[in-house]
């Protein structure tokens, strides 16, 4: 118990540090004077961190697919990159770069009607909305190829878990959070509204990707859970146009694209992910999506071979820093 302790410890050390920039970067935008409470992105960070350390404790104790590794294949490029550095230049982007000129050049005030609502409802109503929209996005970029290159990302892990929905393309989460945030900003909702929505995209995503033996119940006709949504990332042709849905279930049901068998997907590597070869590399994942190479060839270029291991050193080395302190010495 006390390896899986340490790594809690520096698992929410990081998570907190993430948080902390984004609070400092919201406590300084203009945004936060209208829009951001530091007391409620407190409350929300909290309840997240409390979930996270759940869902990862009953990913040990009844995990969906037995032998999976903490450390899995991709860990750190999921937490260093996607999670923690991506998600927060993301967010100047997509808040300081889209939304806040968009905002200041539109009169919305005539459209504010959603600032008589209550909290709750504000919450429902731009949580509702938004997971309609995305089933749809979702949807085209299984069927789209051009969309599929801003998607395939997501699903590349063959090693499933709490940490995998961070996974996702830079061109994806643009769209996407910039249709979820700007309609909170510009419709005028209370300053409330943003970070209980933020806290339930994250525990939502932990939730539907955790290797985690759950059922629901009934309660699975209305919330999506991981026994739906890890068969969307197992490879199989019949679910790849199924199990659509991030927050709500409902919409796979509603639209007849629900996909879920007695049995479950298998432990090989080859049941998981992609069923062609998608690089390892946070970069060269970017660049796959927009041209077709084979990452190992590239070592032929003295350049790329220097970076290449110099991240395997660096992983090593972390490894075992983290191997000393749980072994105690
Ligand atoms: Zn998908
Ligand atoms: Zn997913």
């Amino acid at each position: 118990m006390p390896q899986t302790y340490k790594v809690f410890e520096n698992l929410i050390g990081l998570f907190h540090y993430l948080s902390f920039q984004n609070l400092h970067y919201f406590k300084n935008n203009k945004i936060r004077f209208h829009y951001v409470s530091m007391t409620i992105f407190s409350i929300t960070t909290s309840i997240l961190i409390v979930w996270m350390v759940i869902i990862i404790i009953f990913e040990r104790l009844r995990p969906y697919r037995k032998g999976l590794p903490f450390f899995r294949d991709g860990f750190w490029t999921d937490l260093v990159w996607y999670t923690l550095i991506q998600s927060y230049f993301l967010k100047i982007i997509i808040f300081d770069f889209i939304i806040q000129p968009i905002n200041h050049s539109i009169n919305w005030s005539d459209y504010q009607s959603v600032k008589h609502w209550s909290i709750a409802s504000q919450v429902i109503f731009f949580t509702i909305t938004h997971d309609f929209y995305i089933y749809w996005f979702h949807r085209l970029q299984h069927a789209n190829k051009f969309l599929w290159r801003t998607h395939e990302a997501h699903h590349s892990g063959k090693e499933v878990d709490f940490l995998q929905g961070s996974r996702s393309h830079i061109v994806e989460i643009i769209i996407n959070q910039t249709i979820e945030f700007l309609p909170i900003i510009v419709l005028g909702a209370a300053p409330e509204v943003l970070p209980i929505k933020l806290m339930l995209d994250g525990m939502f995503g932990m939730f539907i990707h955790a290797n985690i033996d759950v059922k629901l119940g009934k309660w699975k006709y209305i919330f999506n859970s991981p026994e739906l949504h890890l068969w969307h990332h197992a490879n199989y042709q019949e679910v790849f146009h199924a199990n659509f849905s991030t927050k709500f279930s409902i919409w796979d049901y509603l639209f007849k694209t629900v996909y879920f068998p007695e049995h479950k997907p298998g432990n090989q590597s080859n049941n998981w992910g992609l069923y062609y070869d998608y690089p390892r590399d946070y970069f060269l994942q970017h660049a796959f999506s927009v041209k077709r190479f084979e990452e190992r060839k590239l070592l032929k270029f003295k350049w790329f071979e220097k970076y290449y291991y110099l991240r395997h050193i660096l992983l090593k080395k972390i490894k075992s820093i983290f191997g000393k302190k749980n072994s105690g010495v």
